[in-house]
């Protein structure tokens, strides 16, 4: 199947309020263009030097998402372009985002990227952890960043129920927030399913989902 094949037909799946993410990482730029020129305009990478190098190659109207994991020091390489950052869960990193943004004159969309997974080496913040930041004093003064809503990923397992119940609780975790008003808050996205899960994770309250090997073929 084709490139251009493969998006198609998950776009014919997806309701019109759910955001496809095309996961481009370590695919070349050819791969890239493919999807391109099929109508992709949105590209998430997990490595801030792969996707700086792809935006610079590519056409200028591409949004492109940062889903890794995000280093600190690292957060300066792609201010002045990126367009949604989707894991960030730390004070700190925020803090460093905003500085980015600011040095850069523009506001930074974000995601806070929630724990849901039954293993221990998954990243993000807990429910406690997440209404901490929110309701901070120092999360309050920055005015160079905007947090758009939630990101998690699920267990890596077979599992649906289980699958099922941390999505489920994302989704819950995002209604118990969502009618927060701060300047930098407009809570509308929760970033959540894959290839193996993103049917599931539209049935369980996705508005966005994140999807690679499906489209581009395995890694
Ligand atoms: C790689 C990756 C994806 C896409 O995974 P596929 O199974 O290839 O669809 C989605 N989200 C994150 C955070 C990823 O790192």
């Amino acid at each position: 199947m084709s490139i251009q094949s493969n998006l198609n037909t998950i776009k014919a799946t997806l309701p019109e309020y759910v955001t496809l993410v095309a996961v481009s990482k370590t695919k070349p730029v050819s791969d890239l263009m493919q999807a391109y020129e099929a109508g992709q305009r949105i590209f998430g990478e997990n490595k801030i030097q792969e996707m700086t190098e792809k935006w610079e190659q590519m056409p200028k109207d591409i949004q492109w998402h940062m889903i890794g994991h995000v280093q600190s020091n690292k957060v300066k390489f792609m201010a002045p372009y990126v367009t949604l950052i989707h894991g960030v869960d730390s004070l700190k990193l925020l803090q460093e985002i905003n500085k980015q943004a600011l040095k850069n004159n523009r506001i930074i969309d974000c995601l806070l990227q929630i724990y849901i997974a039954g293993e221990e080496s998954k990243f993000g913040l807990d429910e406690k952890e997440l209404s901490e930041l929110l309701t901070s004093v120092e999360f309050r003064e920055l005015k160079n960043i905007r947090i758009l809503g939630l990101m998690g990923m699920a267990t890596f397992t077979e599992d649906q129920n289980q699958i099922k119940k941390e999505f489920t609780h994302l989704k819950t975790i995002f209604d118990s927030i969502k009618t927060l008003k701060t300047v930098n808050c407009d809570l509308n996205t929760i970033s959540m399913g894959m290839s193996g899960d993103y049917q599931l994770a539209i049935e369980c309250g996705s508005t966005m989902v994140r999807i690679g090997s499906s489209i581009f073929g395995g890694r």
